[in-house]
């Protein structure tokens, strides 16, 4: 059975335990796993930084209310925050760092930020 290298697709001849044909292959390999790793990251920080920039200008003191309309026009993103927050009676905040939002009737949402 030959085994081909994942970086050119070479095959690889020694050692049965070689997954790469050479240490070139290998560096180049995990460098590329590493800054798609990388990237993933940073695009998520970015968008959890500007999801938290929109609800610290729209809640500069502790509470507030918004629509949803208007985060969304701002470029507010409902797919990333960085916890949930249930209280006793089942009511569910989402936060983004220290800012928190809390979806209300008629479009409607209550920004908070923790003390
Ligand atoms: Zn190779």
């Amino acid at each position: 059975m030959s085994k081909t290298c994942p970086e050119c697709g070479d095959k690889i001849v020694g050692r049965i335990d070689k997954k790469f044909c050479s240490d070139g292959c290998r560096n180049a390999y995990n460098n590329k796993l590493n800054k798609d790793g990388k990237n993933l990251i940073r695009n998520i920080n970015n968008r959890l930084r500007k999801n938290w920039r929109i609800l610290e200008a729209l809640n500069p003191d502790q509470k507030t209310k918004t629509t949803r309309t208007k985060l969304i026009e701002k470029g507010f993103d409902f797919n990333y925050f960085t916890s949930i927050y249930t209280t006793k009676a089942g009511t569910i905040y989402y936060f983004v760092y220290d800012q928190g939002y809390l979806p209300l009737d008629n479009d409607f949402y209550a920004l908070v930020k923790r003390q």
